[in-house]
């Protein structure tokens, strides 16, 4: 176990339970039920727009909100025009994404002032913030639910009351080809830089048989493909059992399981060996690096060197050959020397993603890092947000234009656009757009005609 994993000196997030027991939802006695709830004074279905930012935990997250909304007699729809309630679930991993969030705010304040949108929530990470009162505030919104206490949201649009530890046992998607299934929630790391374990609370992990039981009832409704959701998926543990023991019984039950997000201190050599092996399981691994210095990686407290990074990298590009690799990489955090960027291209070249997601360093007030000295000035974090970016394409390039002319099966995540073309995702992790009109959650077989850096394109498919 990493250090990280042992310490216990995180903050409590507002509003959650420590060492909560797994979820339970109890009805108040006597609280209204969305079949009693009143519609509009017209006589008209209420209606409810949500707007998600950040990652597929957030998605999840609003999948339970969109649940609750249908639940209580509320129509979904797109435009915040049409809204009577607008819910924003947001993110508030780096200032860029806050600032996002205001702007939707004062659009919507002005849309209040015209009679348009009658109410305001927000959810998800900046309403687990502290950030959030003068938000609320300055806005005039009308809820604010942090990730733990989601489930306040029904009793706000008319729903029977309901009472929960924490909520991934709320299933958010049902019947649908594709579903993501939280199996834990939090995180019991504190990297220097980052605010989800203040905002989403220390590691909370659903029991196997739980999860288990989810997503048979997700395939039963006719789900092809589930997504294991998690801060720190890989450091899921229960009952004596480990990541690796749930993934290969996942793998049992679902036609076509992915897992993300991964912590390179959690990754075990036999779970790479599980994800070559399985037929069922997505060959493509995220395992965020975040820096090639071990330098940086011992103040950003990850609790790994770059070379044992490196070393569960040969191991899955041995035993996953056709296997896609991505990673996440921070630049410009506080005290990054020339000689720690110049690490961080080396890694990126030796482990040759196929892609990544490069972010420069954003500030989160409450982190170790927001207070740290060595403050890189902009136009330096620019240039070697450039020169990684740049270093990942290049070999990512590469690697695409490996897999012009084979012949891939491909699954269609999205249904043709425009332009008579599908997204879909091959076995090894590729996406892939492909001239066909299947629908969401059908396979087709094609053959690729040619790559660009970050997606394959196919032909016509094939038979
Ligand atoms: N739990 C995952 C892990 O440890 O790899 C990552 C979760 S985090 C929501 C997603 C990514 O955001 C991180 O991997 C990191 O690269 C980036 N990130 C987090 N805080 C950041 C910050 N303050 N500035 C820039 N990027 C940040
Ligand atoms: Fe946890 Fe990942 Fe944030 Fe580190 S970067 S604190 S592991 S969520």
């Amino acid at each position: 176990m990493s250090d990280a994993l042992k310490s216990d000196s995180l903050k409590t997030p507002r509003n959650v339970p420590r060492n909560v027991a797994p979820v339970r939802i109890l009805k108040k006695p006597g609280a209204r039920g969305a079949d009693e709830q009143n519609p509009t004074p017209m006589g008209e279905r209420r209606t409810a727009c949500i707007r998600t930012f950040g990652c597929q935990m957030n998605v999840h997250d609003s999948d339970r909100m969109r649940r609750m909304i249908l639940d209580a007699g509320y129509a979904e729809v797109q435009s915040y025009e049409e809204a009577d309630l607008v819910i924003l679930n947001t993110c508030y991993v780096r200032e860029n994404a806050v600032d996002r969030v205001r702007g939707h705010l004062g659009e919507l304040n002005r849309l209040r002032r015209e009679g348009r949108v009658k109410k305001v929530a927000l959810t998800g990470c900046i309403g687990a913030s502290d950030e959030s009162t003068d938000l609320k505030h300055q806005y005039g919104i009308d809820l604010v639910l942090g990730t733990h206490n989601t489930y306040e949201l029904a009793e706000f649009i008319g729903l029977p009351t309901m009472m929960e530890t924490y909520t991934p046992d709320l299933p958010g998607t049902e019947g649908e080809r594709s579903a993501f299934v939280t199996i834990m929630t939090g995180c019991n790391y504190q990297c220097s830089y980052c605010i989800v374990p203040t905002v989403r609370g220390r590691m909370v992990c659903r029991p196997l048989e739980n999860v288990v039981a989810e997503i048979e009832g997700l395939v039963a409704s006719g789900t092809s493909y589930v997504t294991l959701l998690g801060q720190t998926v890989d450091a899921w543990r229960s009952e004596g059992r480990r990541f690796c023991d749930l993934l290969e019984r996942v793998s049992e039950v679902a036609p076509r399981v992915w897992f993300t997000t991964s912590h390179p201190s959690n990754m075990e050599d036999r779970t790479l060996h599980l994800i070559g092996a399985r037929d069922t399981i997505v060959k493509r691994l995220h395992l965020p690096v975040q820096s090639g210095s071990d330098r940086m990686l011992r103040v950003m407290h990850r609790g790994y060197k770059a070379e044992r990074y490196r070393r569960k990298i040969s191991v899955f590009r041995e035993v996953v050959p056709d296997g896609t690799l991505s990673t996440d990489i921070i630049v410009g955090h506080p005290g990054e020397t020339e000689e720690d960027h110049e690490r961080t291209l080396k890694l990126v070249e030796a482990c040759a993603f196929d892609s990544a997601y490069i972010f420069k360093f954003s500030p989160r007030k409450g982190t170790e890092a927001a207070e740290l000295g060595g403050v890189v000035p902009p136009e330096v974090v620019q240039r070697r947000f450039l020169e990684v970016l740049r270093a990942v394409e290049q070999n990512a390039f590469a690697r695409n234009q490996r897999k012009v002319g084979s012949i891939e099966e491909v699954y269609v995540r999205h249904g043709s656009t425009e332009d008579g073309k599908a997204i879909g995702e091959t076995w090894s992790g590729h996406a892939v757009h492909v001239k066909t009109d299947a629908r969401r959650g059908d396979y087709v077989t094609a053959r690729i005609e040619s790559a660009g850096p970050h997606v394959l394109y196919a032909g016509e498919p094939l038979g």
